[in-house]
């Protein structure tokens, strides 16, 4: 990846006062956020008009940090979004590698005449979605990639509390608190300079992780208590809620958000499977340790796709029947999920 080359051309293009869009994808987590509003607080400090829209809403637990205030949800505000899209100079789209994870929102995107920037860490790239690509699959998060970004553009002067705020959170989540293998020594320096810019990292901690409702602990509670399904020959866990489970504990947006790795934790599990049913649909998401590639099942079995070791996707049949799927798909890969270290 040219990194350099882009940073000046995308710096070019910033040269002069644009409309700009920032985009990331559905269901966003920390890191598309992180990365959506770091890039905001930078671009807001060169006299652009600059718009975070999002395809749908996110956790409640992300609503504290710098900007989420002026974001625009695209399922809630659809002519708004789309006029403000239509009439941009420059949209980035970050933290996602196909127009299909943006869901409604994608052809509004396809259709925009701007000058599209791709910022992403996911496998496979679609290339055709953006003019100026900055993907790198080795890079443990979007807004470690933006932070990159910024300093190849060489503006890292221009690092501010907020940016950097916003740039910790898609880091921290998306290397499980600096515990992933994708976390490296660049990583932590740059979270070094993340705190000497002002980001405040024990709060940061305490916004993301503790700050649950009653009801989420108590849902957690019951996940591993009812509904943890243990395969420990094919060292595999399985953990499901229905929409009507969900509805008992009052369930809001980011509620089953790590429910999966509480399976992941158990001595012996290498693969960890949640299933929920949300929005009419069933949602899946699948963790691994070592190289049991739950991307290529995201993929295979469940329209999804993601990273090696964290994907997600949909399955078209119910809950029962998704289980018994996963049942299938863990006794099929028996031999692998045998041979993994742990
Ligand atoms: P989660 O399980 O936290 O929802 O998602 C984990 C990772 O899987 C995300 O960071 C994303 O890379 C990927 N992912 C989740 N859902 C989907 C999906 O529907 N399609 C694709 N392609 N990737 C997904
Ligand atoms: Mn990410």
């Amino acid at each position: 990846m040219p990194m350099k080359e882009n940073a000046l051309k995308l710096k070019n293009l910033l040269a002069t006062p644009k409309q700009i869009v920032i985009t990331t994808h559905r269901g966003p987590d920390g890191d598309a956020m992180g990365s959506s509003l770091g890039m905001l607080h930078l671009l807001k400090q060169f006299g652009h008009n600059v718009h975070v829209i999002t395809p749908n809403s996110y956790a409640d637990f992300l609503h504290w940090m710098p900007g989420n205030e002026d974001v625009i949800v695209y399922e809630d505000n659809i002519e708004k979004a789309q006029n403000i899209t239509a009439n941009a100079d420059l949209i980035f789209l970050m933290d996602f590698s196909h127009i299909s994870r943006i869901a409604d929102f994608s052809n509004t995107i396809s259709d925009a005449k701007a000058t599209k920037v791709l910022i992403d860490h996911h496998q496979d790239p679609d290339m055709s979605i953006a003019d100026i690509i900055f993907c790198d699959t080795e890079a443990c998060s979007t807004a470690q990639l933006v932070y990159e970004v910024i300093d190849a553009m060489d503006l890292i002067n221009h690092l501010n509390k907020a940016i950097a705020e916003c740039l910790y959170v898609g880091i921290m989540t998306d290397t499980g608190s600096f515990k992933y293998s994708s976390t490296t020594a660049k990583t932590h320096n740059i979270i070094a300079e993340l705190i000497a810019a002002g980001a405040e990292n024990a709060k940061i901690h305490d916004l993301i992780y503790d700050n649950s409702s009653a009801n989420r602990m108590k849902l957690l509670g019951y996940c591993l208590n009812e509904k943890l399904l243990l395969f420990p020959e094919n060292n595999s866990a399985v953990i499901s809620l229905t929409a009507e489970e969900l509805e008992r504990f009052e369930f809001k947006k980011g509620d089953t958000e790590g429910i999966v790795n509480y399976a992941l934790a158990i001595k012996g599990i290498v693969f960890a499977v949640f299933i929920a049913e949300k929005d009419g649909m069933v949602k899946l998401s699948l963790r691994s340790k070592g190289n049991f590639k739950v991307n290529e099942i995201a993929n295979k079995y469940f329209s999804g796709g993601g990273h090696m070791n964290a994907s997600g996707g949909i399955s078209e049949v119910s809950v029962n029947d998704t289980i018994k799927l996963v049942e299938k798909i863990i006794n099929d890969n028996k031999t692998e999920l045998n041979n993994q270290n742990n």
